[in-house]
Protein backbone atom coordinates (compact mmCIF):
# COMPACT_ATOMS: atom_id res chain seq x y z
CA UNK A 1 0.00 0.00 0.00
CA UNK A 2 1.01 3.59 -0.56
CA UNK A 3 0.97 6.61 1.77
CA UNK A 4 -0.43 9.58 0.59
CA UNK A 5 2.26 12.49 1.15
CA UNK A 6 1.48 16.33 1.15
CA UNK A 7 4.91 16.68 -0.48
CA UNK A 8 7.28 14.68 -2.61
CA UNK A 9 10.97 15.63 -2.99
CA UNK A 10 13.03 14.27 -5.97
CA UNK A 11 16.16 15.18 -5.79
CA UNK A 12 19.69 14.47 -4.09
CA UNK A 13 21.42 13.08 -0.63
CA UNK A 14 24.96 13.76 -0.27
CA UNK A 15 27.34 13.15 2.59
CA UNK A 16 28.49 16.47 3.39
CA UNK A 17 33.04 16.29 4.16
CA UNK A 18 34.02 18.97 5.76
CA UNK A 19 37.84 19.71 6.89
CA UNK A 20 38.27 23.15 8.70
CA UNK A 21 41.78 24.91 7.79
CA UNK A 22 43.44 27.81 8.63
CA UNK A 23 44.13 28.53 4.69
CA UNK A 24 43.41 26.06 2.13
CA UNK A 25 45.78 23.98 0.12
CA UNK A 26 47.43 25.02 -3.45
CA UNK A 27 47.50 23.30 -6.03
CA UNK A 28 50.32 20.18 -4.99
CA UNK A 29 50.55 21.33 -0.91
CA UNK A 30 49.66 19.26 1.46
CA UNK A 31 48.28 21.42 4.70
CA UNK A 32 46.91 19.75 8.32
CA UNK A 33 43.31 20.73 9.17
CA UNK A 34 41.99 21.65 12.60
CA UNK A 35 38.54 19.79 12.47
CA UNK A 36 36.50 16.97 10.78
CA UNK A 37 32.98 16.50 10.32
CA UNK A 38 30.55 14.59 8.53
CA UNK A 39 26.77 16.12 7.86
CA UNK A 40 24.19 14.95 5.95
CA UNK A 41 23.24 17.12 3.26
CA UNK A 42 22.27 17.18 -0.39
CA UNK A 43 19.63 19.68 -1.51
CA UNK A 44 16.98 17.46 -2.04
CA UNK A 45 17.34 16.01 1.18
CA UNK A 46 17.80 19.13 3.09
CA UNK A 47 14.37 20.35 1.72
CA UNK A 48 12.56 16.90 2.15
CA UNK A 49 13.72 17.23 6.10
CA UNK A 50 12.82 21.35 6.26
CA UNK A 51 9.41 20.06 4.95
CA UNK A 52 8.81 17.46 7.28
CA UNK A 53 10.08 19.46 10.37
CA UNK A 54 7.74 21.97 9.42
CA UNK A 55 5.00 19.88 9.91
CA UNK A 56 3.93 18.08 6.31
CA UNK A 57 3.81 14.46 5.78
CA UNK A 58 7.33 14.04 3.00
CA UNK A 59 8.17 11.56 0.42
CA UNK A 60 11.84 11.61 -0.66
CA UNK A 61 12.20 10.11 -4.23
CA UNK A 62 16.27 9.38 -4.95
CA UNK A 63 18.89 7.47 -4.52
CA UNK A 64 21.88 6.93 -1.69
CA UNK A 65 24.85 4.52 -2.16
CA UNK A 66 25.20 1.05 -1.19
CA UNK A 67 27.63 2.26 1.60
CA UNK A 68 28.01 3.36 5.53
CA UNK A 69 26.96 7.00 4.08
CA UNK A 70 23.85 6.06 2.48
CA UNK A 71 22.58 4.26 5.70
CA UNK A 72 23.69 7.72 7.47
CA UNK A 73 21.44 9.35 5.04
CA UNK A 74 18.81 7.29 4.63
CA UNK A 75 18.13 7.05 8.43
CA UNK A 76 18.89 10.67 8.96
CA UNK A 77 15.80 11.59 6.64
CA UNK A 78 13.82 8.84 8.61
CA UNK A 79 14.91 10.81 11.76
CA UNK A 80 13.16 13.62 10.42
CA UNK A 81 10.19 12.02 9.72
CA UNK A 82 11.05 11.89 5.79
CA UNK A 83 9.26 8.45 4.23
CA UNK A 84 12.18 7.36 2.33
CA UNK A 85 10.69 4.10 0.69
CA UNK A 86 11.24 5.36 -2.41
CA UNK A 87 14.64 6.09 -1.93
CA UNK A 88 16.81 3.81 -3.51
CA UNK A 89 19.65 2.12 -2.58
CA UNK A 90 22.10 2.17 -5.76
CA UNK A 91 25.23 0.14 -6.82
CA UNK A 92 28.05 2.37 -5.83
CA UNK A 93 29.08 5.24 -3.59
CA UNK A 94 26.43 7.74 -2.06
CA UNK A 95 27.02 11.42 -3.27
CA UNK A 96 29.69 13.49 -1.27
CA UNK A 97 30.44 16.89 -1.20
CA UNK A 98 34.14 17.34 0.04
CA UNK A 99 34.31 20.50 1.06
CA UNK A 100 37.57 22.73 2.80
CA UNK A 101 36.48 25.84 5.28
CA UNK A 102 39.32 28.04 5.72
CA UNK A 103 39.40 30.51 8.74
CA UNK A 104 37.91 33.67 6.68
CA UNK A 105 35.21 32.08 6.67
CA UNK A 106 35.52 30.96 2.61
CA UNK A 107 34.93 27.32 1.07
CA UNK A 108 36.20 25.27 -1.72
CA UNK A 109 33.71 22.32 -2.68
CA UNK A 110 33.84 19.47 -4.99
CA UNK A 111 30.31 17.76 -5.29
CA UNK A 112 30.51 13.83 -6.44
CA UNK A 113 27.00 13.22 -7.40
CA UNK A 114 27.88 9.05 -6.68
CA UNK A 115 24.38 7.56 -6.72
CA UNK A 116 22.74 10.99 -7.61
CA UNK A 117 23.87 10.87 -11.00
CA UNK A 118 21.79 7.45 -11.34
CA UNK A 119 18.64 9.07 -11.15
CA UNK A 120 17.92 9.24 -14.44
CA UNK A 121 13.96 8.19 -14.58
CA UNK A 122 11.20 7.44 -12.62
CA UNK A 123 9.66 4.33 -11.76
CA UNK A 124 6.38 3.42 -11.76
CA UNK A 125 6.08 3.64 -7.99
CA UNK A 126 7.45 6.88 -8.15
CA UNK A 127 5.22 8.27 -10.92
CA UNK A 128 2.54 6.80 -8.65
CA UNK A 129 4.11 8.94 -5.34
CA UNK A 130 4.47 12.36 -7.43
CA UNK A 131 0.52 11.86 -8.79
CA UNK A 132 -0.87 11.62 -5.02
CA UNK A 133 1.45 14.40 -4.31
CA UNK A 134 0.06 18.31 -3.22
CA UNK A 135 3.40 19.42 -4.04
CA UNK A 136 6.74 18.20 -5.75
CA UNK A 137 9.79 20.03 -4.66
CA UNK A 138 12.89 19.78 -7.41
CA UNK A 139 16.13 21.31 -7.38
CA UNK A 140 18.79 20.34 -9.86
CA UNK A 141 21.51 18.20 -8.39
CA UNK A 142 20.26 14.96 -10.17
CA UNK A 143 19.75 14.89 -13.66
CA UNK A 144 17.81 17.02 -15.45
CA UNK A 145 16.03 14.30 -17.17
CA UNK A 146 14.68 13.15 -14.23
CA UNK A 147 13.86 16.58 -13.01
CA UNK A 148 11.72 17.27 -16.23
CA UNK A 149 10.34 13.56 -16.00
CA UNK A 150 8.96 14.98 -12.36
CA UNK A 151 7.94 18.37 -13.24
CA UNK A 152 5.93 17.03 -16.63
CA UNK A 153 4.28 13.92 -14.35
CA UNK A 154 3.07 16.52 -11.73
CA UNK A 155 1.98 19.14 -14.26
CA UNK A 156 -0.24 16.35 -16.09
CA UNK A 157 -1.80 15.50 -12.71
CA UNK A 158 -2.58 19.05 -11.42
CA UNK A 159 0.08 18.84 -8.48
CA UNK A 160 1.95 22.60 -7.74
CA UNK A 161 5.81 22.29 -8.78
CA UNK A 162 8.07 24.49 -6.87
CA UNK A 163 11.74 24.50 -8.75
CA UNK A 164 14.54 25.91 -6.64
CA UNK A 165 17.34 26.06 -9.43
CA UNK A 166 20.71 25.44 -7.85
CA UNK A 167 23.10 24.95 -8.59
CA UNK A 168 22.34 27.27 -11.40
CA UNK A 169 22.46 26.01 -15.31
CA UNK A 170 20.35 26.84 -18.52
CA UNK A 171 16.91 26.35 -18.21
CA UNK A 172 15.18 23.98 -21.02
CA UNK A 173 11.48 25.07 -21.72
CA UNK A 174 10.70 21.69 -21.38
CA UNK A 175 11.42 22.00 -17.86
CA UNK A 176 10.27 25.43 -17.01
CA UNK A 177 6.77 24.92 -19.26
CA UNK A 178 6.14 22.76 -16.31
CA UNK A 179 6.92 24.54 -13.15
CA UNK A 180 4.47 26.77 -11.42
CA UNK A 181 7.03 28.68 -9.00
CA UNK A 182 10.60 28.89 -9.40
CA UNK A 183 12.47 29.69 -6.14
CA UNK A 184 16.31 30.94 -6.82
CA UNK A 185 18.41 33.35 -4.37
CA UNK A 186 19.53 36.38 -5.85
CA UNK A 187 22.32 35.17 -7.36
CA UNK A 188 20.48 32.47 -9.47
CA UNK A 189 17.88 34.85 -10.27
CA UNK A 190 20.33 37.06 -11.93
CA UNK A 191 22.39 34.15 -13.49
CA UNK A 192 18.79 32.88 -15.19
CA UNK A 193 17.77 36.31 -15.97
CA UNK A 194 21.09 38.02 -17.17
CA UNK A 195 20.11 40.82 -14.93
CA UNK A 196 21.47 41.80 -11.67
CA UNK A 197 18.30 43.58 -9.85
CA UNK A 198 16.28 40.81 -8.57
CA UNK A 199 12.77 42.59 -9.01
CA UNK A 200 13.91 43.11 -12.63
CA UNK A 201 15.27 39.54 -13.03
CA UNK A 202 12.33 38.40 -11.43
CA UNK A 203 10.07 40.32 -13.41
CA UNK A 204 11.90 38.86 -16.77
CA UNK A 205 11.72 35.36 -15.45
CA UNK A 206 7.72 36.06 -14.92
CA UNK A 207 8.16 35.37 -19.09
CA UNK A 208 9.01 32.29 -18.24
CA UNK A 209 7.41 30.76 -15.56
CA UNK A 210 3.97 32.09 -13.88
CA UNK A 211 5.65 32.66 -9.95
CA UNK A 212 8.59 33.74 -8.90
CA UNK A 213 9.67 33.84 -5.13
CA UNK A 214 13.81 35.03 -5.06
CA UNK A 215 15.24 34.53 -1.94
CA UNK A 216 17.34 37.65 -0.51
CA UNK A 217 19.40 36.73 2.28
CA UNK A 218 18.42 38.74 5.50
CA UNK A 219 16.49 41.12 3.38
CA UNK A 220 14.10 38.46 3.29
CA UNK A 221 11.85 37.16 -0.03
CA UNK A 222 10.83 39.10 -3.37
CA UNK A 223 7.61 37.15 -4.72
CA UNK A 224 6.52 38.19 -8.27
CA UNK A 225 3.21 36.91 -9.97
CA UNK A 226 1.76 37.36 -13.44
CA UNK A 227 0.03 40.47 -13.98
CA UNK A 228 0.74 42.17 -10.16
CA UNK A 229 3.71 44.61 -8.94
CA UNK A 230 6.16 42.53 -7.17
CA UNK A 231 5.85 42.53 -3.14
CA UNK A 232 8.68 42.74 -0.85
CA UNK A 233 8.24 40.08 2.22
CA UNK A 234 10.97 41.02 5.10
CA UNK A 235 12.57 37.78 7.41
CA UNK A 236 12.96 38.51 10.55
CA UNK A 237 16.09 40.35 12.18
CA UNK A 238 18.09 37.85 13.80
CA UNK A 239 22.37 37.14 14.63
CA UNK A 240 23.28 34.96 11.66
CA UNK A 241 25.90 32.31 12.93
CA UNK A 242 25.61 29.72 9.78
CA UNK A 243 23.72 30.50 6.93
CA UNK A 244 24.19 27.04 5.38
CA UNK A 245 21.17 25.84 4.40
CA UNK A 246 18.72 28.44 4.82
CA UNK A 247 17.33 28.54 1.13
CA UNK A 248 16.55 24.63 1.48
CA UNK A 249 14.66 25.75 4.89
CA UNK A 250 12.95 28.19 3.40
CA UNK A 251 11.91 26.12 0.60
CA UNK A 252 10.97 23.24 2.51
CA UNK A 253 8.53 25.70 5.12
CA UNK A 254 7.31 27.16 2.03
CA UNK A 255 6.07 24.36 0.67
CA UNK A 256 4.40 23.18 4.02
CA UNK A 257 2.84 26.86 4.14
CA UNK A 258 1.46 26.44 0.27
CA UNK A 259 0.17 22.70 0.98
CA UNK A 260 -1.49 24.18 3.82
CA UNK A 261 -3.13 26.41 1.50
CA UNK A 262 -2.09 29.55 3.07
CA UNK A 263 -2.25 33.17 0.90
CA UNK A 264 1.40 33.42 -0.77
CA UNK A 265 2.54 36.36 1.43
CA UNK A 266 1.72 34.86 4.67
CA UNK A 267 3.53 31.40 3.59
CA UNK A 268 6.42 33.46 2.86
CA UNK A 269 6.62 35.26 6.21
CA UNK A 270 6.00 31.69 7.61
CA UNK A 271 8.94 30.55 5.56
CA UNK A 272 11.22 33.30 6.65
CA UNK A 273 10.15 32.34 10.10
CA UNK A 274 11.93 29.21 9.43
CA UNK A 275 14.64 30.35 7.60
CA UNK A 276 15.57 33.28 10.36
CA UNK A 277 15.61 30.09 12.89
CA UNK A 278 17.78 28.00 10.86
CA UNK A 279 20.37 30.68 10.42
CA UNK A 280 21.19 31.58 13.93
CA UNK A 281 22.44 27.94 14.80
CA UNK A 282 25.22 26.05 13.29
CA UNK A 283 24.81 23.30 10.32
CA UNK A 284 22.73 22.48 6.94
CA UNK A 285 20.10 20.32 7.91
CA UNK A 286 21.28 20.41 12.33
CA UNK A 287 19.87 23.77 12.21
CA UNK A 288 16.05 23.28 10.96
CA UNK A 289 13.65 23.99 13.05
CA UNK A 290 10.61 22.48 13.95
CA UNK A 291 6.90 23.02 13.55
CA UNK A 292 6.60 24.47 16.94
CA UNK A 293 9.60 26.52 17.39
CA UNK A 294 8.52 28.33 13.88
CA UNK A 295 5.08 29.11 14.78
CA UNK A 296 6.57 30.04 18.07
CA UNK A 297 8.83 32.54 15.91
CA UNK A 298 6.17 33.54 13.10
CA UNK A 299 3.84 36.64 14.03
P1 LIG B 1 20.47 30.62 -0.04
O1 LIG B 1 20.73 29.97 1.28
O2 LIG B 1 19.87 29.69 -1.04
O3 LIG B 1 21.62 31.41 -0.59
P2 LIG B 1 19.28 33.09 0.98
O4 LIG B 1 20.63 33.49 1.45
O5 LIG B 1 18.54 34.06 0.11
O6 LIG B 1 19.30 31.69 0.22
O7 LIG B 1 18.42 32.77 2.29
C1 LIG B 1 17.16 32.17 2.21
C2 LIG B 1 16.26 32.74 3.26
O8 LIG B 1 16.84 32.55 4.56
C3 LIG B 1 16.02 34.24 3.17
O9 LIG B 1 14.93 34.53 2.31
C4 LIG B 1 15.72 34.62 4.61
O10 LIG B 1 14.36 34.37 4.92
C5 LIG B 1 16.57 33.65 5.40
N1 LIG B 1 17.88 34.25 5.78
C6 LIG B 1 19.07 34.07 5.18
N2 LIG B 1 20.04 34.78 5.79
C7 LIG B 1 19.44 35.41 6.83
C8 LIG B 1 19.88 36.30 7.88
N3 LIG B 1 21.16 36.69 7.97
N4 LIG B 1 18.96 36.75 8.76
C9 LIG B 1 17.67 36.37 8.69
N5 LIG B 1 17.18 35.55 7.74
C10 LIG B 1 18.05 35.07 6.83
Amino acid sequence: MSTVSDIVVLGSANMDLVAYVAKAPQRGETVTGREFRTAPGGKGANQAVAAARAGARVAMIGAVGNDTFGLRLRSALEASGVVTDRLRTAEGPSGTAHIVVDDQGGNAIVVVPGANAGVTSLTARDEEAVRGAGLLLLQLEIPLKAVAAGARLARAHGVRTVLTPAPVRPLPAELLDCVDLLLPNEHEAAALAGVADPREAALALLERVPEVVVTLGEAGSLWAARGAEPVTVPSPRVRAVDTTGAGDTFAGALAVALTEKRPMPEALRWAAAAASLSVQRPGASASMPYRSEIEARYT
